[in-house]
């Protein structure tokens, strides 16, 4: 199965699912490296983005993403508000009009969203950010995208890539957001954003599948 509107709001709708489900882990999570409310601002960023997709009904997949970029960005505050936001638009408008995008455009978006949250952001892979859950996604979704695999294939490499990327943040001290106030004692923790990424590309992987 590719990735057409209808798969694209089935991810959005169990992204949102699953942020819920582990909202107090994520509010946890920040709790000890920050101010203790990325479940909240994802369980609001992605209502709003649900929200935004029943309003617009868009009708490809790419509308679908912009759509949920922008329902994300006009209710959620935090660095991940703006930083989500502007992931999602772009990755939809990468997909451009297509209606049933293949596993290499859905990497391509992944790219795209990768890239406009560094440039957004400034962050690096190793400054303990969601960058570290999506760099590995995106280089493990497009392997499996260039040896013809399906959407279902890279998804499911993707995710895995993540939550391998979210685990590496542990030992790793914060450079970026406000963790990384807190200098050394930054480490031993996994970072909130990687855990939020990481979770919503298992989403992708379970729509898909
Ligand atoms: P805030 O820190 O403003 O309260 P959240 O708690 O919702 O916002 O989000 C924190 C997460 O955002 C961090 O765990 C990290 O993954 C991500 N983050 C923060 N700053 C940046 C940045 N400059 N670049 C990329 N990701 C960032
Ligand atoms: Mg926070
Ligand atoms: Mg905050």
């Amino acid at each position: 199965m590719a990735f057409d509107t209808t798969t694209a709001t089935a991810w959005i709708t169990a992204a949102e699912a699953v942020v819920k489900a582990n909202e107090a882990r994520l509010t946890g999570l920040d709790a000890a490296i920050g101010d203790g409310d990325h479940g909240a601002n994802m369980a609001r960023g992605l209502t709003a983005a649900l929200a935004n997709i029943a309003e617009k009904e868009p009708a490809t997949p790419g509308d679908v993403l912009v759509a949920a970029g922008r329902g994300i960005v006009a209710k959620t505050g935090g660095a991940s508000g703006p930083l989500y936001g502007t992931a999602f638009r772009r990755a939809g408008k990468a997909l451009g009009d297509t209606t049933d995008a293949d596993a290499a455009q859905v990497g391509e978006a992944l790219e795209a969203a990768l890239t406009a949250i560094k440039e957004l952001g400034g962050a690096a892979e190793g400054d303990k950010t969601m960058v570290d859950a999506l760099t590995p996604a995106v280089a493990a979704f497009q392997a499996v995208a260039g040896d013809g695999g399906t959407v279902a294939a890279a998804a499911q490499a993707g995710a895995d890539a993540a939550e391998a990327g979210l685990a590496a943040t542990v030992p790793l001290q914060a450079r970026k957001g406000r963790a990384s106030y807190l200098g050394p004692r930054s480490v031993g923790h996994e970072d909130p954003g990687a855990a939020s990424l990481a979770l919503i590309l298992r989403a992708l992987a379970e729509v898909t599948a």
